[in-house]
């Protein structure tokens, strides 16, 4: 039986986790806090089967000079790491043609078309179904020039058979007669639910995988090496010995794999969310996104968790937190909310590579190493593919050649 120890248990440990363990595996899944509490918690929990373009593409130069003077309130870049990051960036810049784009939309939609399918499979195995909210996800656009510059992004949809509607402001108001600002064009991208708890979602697909006998254990994991044909795990509590080590430590990734000499090329999008009981008497049916400012309001069990957008990071310093509350009057324009739930943002970290795609499968050079990292803003929404295609790839079975545009040795 194969023995596998998996560090990081947010979404994509958990989903790895329990997939190996249903088709057989030994698992030991270790992570430093609680599983389910690292960015996987805090997400805007759209399931986004829609995001099947990357960041970098054609025309990304302008975007990226205007975005690097912080003039966009959907992205804050951190310039006193302007030169931790450049390598990215130069990485990121390569990526800004035609065939790399084209590349990276058909290996997204390949990572996504059944993502809510596998999802609803696991809710109903883990007894969570109730989580999903089955509305669809709202694109608001508030003048037709936003609007004109989302052609691309439909004709992505058209060719991979992303089902979407597209609305004018009486339709919007019909659908979400409580969002306050007239907006006047809406993408309704119908077959994108959300979720009503991302972190509950973990911890049901967690609680499944104890179910079958997985394993859990509270560890900071510090150092790997390689023994003979085992890797040593040194951890704050001791070493724990394995043939196959499969690291999902999200953002931190890079804190453990340097132990060994291996750095993938991840930045830090962190990203922050603020909690609103809604006013009294209104409702939001979906989630909904006000593209211009990159705000997603997607309605949960615990209120309206609204979500901005990215700041750039090489290291963890301390939070923006004004990223988000300079927006509290945009977002209470856009709602009537209650008094919010906490002053203090949360604030989350997405690991984001240069070519927008996540990074699955064994290094070459490290026999027994294997990676699930680097989701970026696809982390909810990957989770179970992730899995299902890291455990045909440690077992040997037949995986879609589609799965090599993710392979940790493109670097
Ligand atoms: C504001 C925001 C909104 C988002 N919205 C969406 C969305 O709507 N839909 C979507 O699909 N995605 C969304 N994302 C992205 C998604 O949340 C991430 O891609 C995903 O959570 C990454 O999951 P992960 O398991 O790789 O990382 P994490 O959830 O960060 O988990 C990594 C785990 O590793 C553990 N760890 C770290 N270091 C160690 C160590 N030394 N030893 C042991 N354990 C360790 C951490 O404790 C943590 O539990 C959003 C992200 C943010 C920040």
């Amino acid at each position: 039986m194969k023995e596998v120890i998996i560090v990081g248990a947010g979404i994509i440990g958990i989903c790895c986790a329990l997939e190996l363990r249903k088709q057989g595996c030994e698992v030991m899944l270790i992570d430093r806090g609680s599983p389910g509490g690292g960015a996987s918690s805090g997400n805007a929990g759209v399931i986004s089967t829609g995001g099947i373009a990357p960041y970098p593409g054609p025309g990304m130069l302008s975007t990226m000079l205007r975005l690097g003077f912080n003039r966009d309130p959907r992205v804050k870049f951190h310039w006193p790491h302007f030169f931790e990051l450049l390598p990215n960036l130069v990485r990121f810049l390569r990526h800004c043609n035609h065939e790399s784009y084209a590349k990276g939309v058909t290996a997204l939609s390949y990572l996504l078309k059944d993502a809510v399918e596998l999802h609803r499979e696991l809710l109903e195995e883990s007894g969570a179904e109730t989580l999903l909210n089955d509305t669809g996800w709202l694109r608001l656009y508030r003048t037709e020039e936003a609007f004109a510059q989302t052609a691309r992004e439909r004709t992505n949809y058209d060719r991979y058979g992303v089902p979407y509607q597209l609305l004018g402001a009486q339709e919007i108001r019909e659908l979400e007669p409580d969002i306050a600002l007239a907006y006047h064009r809406a993408i309704w991208l119908t077959r994108t639910p959300s979720v009503r708890n991302p972190e509950k979602l973990c911890l049901a697909y967690f609680d499944r995988y104890r179910s079958l006998g997985g394993r859990f254990s509270s560890e900071n994991a510090r150092q790997l090496t390689r023994k003979g044909n085992q890797w040593h795990l040194a951890t704050a509590a001791g070493v724990l010995e394995t043939s196959d080590v499969l690291v999902c430590m999200g953002a931190h990734s890079n804190h453990l794999l340097s132990t060994i000499g291996l750095k993938i090329p991840l930045s830090i999008e962190r990203g922050y969310h603020l909690v609103y009981p809604p006013a009294e008497g209104k409702s939001l049916a979906r989630s909904v996104l006000d593209a211009e400012q990159g705000l997603c309001m997607t309605p949960m069990d615990t209120g309206i968790r609204v979500t901005s957008a990215v700041n750039i990071v090489a290291k963890d310093t301390d939070p923006h937190y004004d990223q988000i509350l300079n927006l509290v009057p945009q977002i209470e324009r856009i709602f009537p909310m209650s008094k919010r739930a906490a002053d203090k943002p949360w604030m989350g970290r997405r690991p984001s590579t240069p070519d927008s795609l996540p990074v699955i499968g064994p290094v070459r050079a490290h026999s027994g190493l294997w990676l699930a990292l680097g989701h970026q803003h696809l982390g909810l929404t990957a989770g179970p593919k992730t899995g299902k295609l890291v455990a045909a790839q440690m077992l040997g079975k037949p995986v879609d050649n589609e799965a090599s545009a993710f392979s940790p040795d493109r670097f």
